[in-house]
């Protein structure tokens, strides 16, 4: 699996770095970034954790 954050919807709350810092870096820009690639199957509990707590929808799974 591989996850994108869209930089355009991102408001840098940080919420899914709070959820899954594994997986998301809040940038120098304020937008967050996704830093494995491909996600491990482990970590899709904390991406969907993540994509149903964003309030700007901005996270989004690509299955493989
Ligand atoms: S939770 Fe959503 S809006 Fe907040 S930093 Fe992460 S991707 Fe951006």
């Amino acid at each position: 699996m591989r996850v994108v954050v869209d930089q355009d919807l991102c408001m840098g709350c940080g919420v899914c770095e709070s959820i899954a810092p594994e997986i998301f870096i809040l940038g120098d820009e304020l937008h967050a970034k996704v830093i494995l690639d491909p996600i491990p199957e482990k970590y899709r509990f904390a991406v969907e954790e993540a994509i149903a707590e964003c309030p700007e929808v901005a996270i989004t799974i690509i299955e493989e």
